[in-house]
């Protein structure tokens, strides 16, 4: 199955699921106006395809391997997982993405002790806190450098 049918997969078991499941029955938090803000597309963005095929598995029960280019995205200077869409370029007014996987916002930051208020943290406190709790760390979602 290539990328491009995978998003399609599950963006239409979750439109269905949100319309034939009472979602608030499961998730304590759950807001109907922010389910409809994501796009899938942009939510996927640079995952694995190992990852996709997990998710696949779990929706379908079937084991399949999802093909294709895996969008190159920018590596997070805290995880150094490549989740980031730009790179922190303050001459081209890029930068200040948030990691999906471990919350740093990217502020140029390269000394991993220094205290920054945009993050209330430094990478170093970030990075603890990720090797703190690895049951709520999924590792296989983005890939590494
Ligand atoms: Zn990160």
């Amino acid at each position: 199955m290539s990328r491009k049918d995978a998003y399609k997969l599950i963006e239409e078991v979750r439109s269905y699921t949100c319309k034939k499941v009472n979602l608030s029955d499961y998730i304590n938090e759950y807001s109907e106006a922010e389910q409809e803000e994501l796009d899938i597309e942009f939510e996927l963005l640079g995952v694995s395809n190992g990852f996709l095929s997990e998710v696949i598995c779990t929706i379908t029960g079937q084991k399949v391997e999802v093909y294709g280019e895996v969008e190159t995205l920018f590596p997070c200077p805290c995880c150094g997982y490549r989740t980031l869409t730009e790179s922190f370029n303050p001459k081209e007014g890029t930068g200040y993405d948030i990691c999906p996987y471990c919350n740093w916002e990217d502020d140029g930051t390269t000394d991993i002790q220094s205290y920054r208020a945009i993050n209330k943290g430094s990478i170093l406190d970030y990075r603890n806190k990720l090797r703190s709790n690895l049951n709520k760390y999924y590792l296989n979602k983005w890939l590494k450098k």
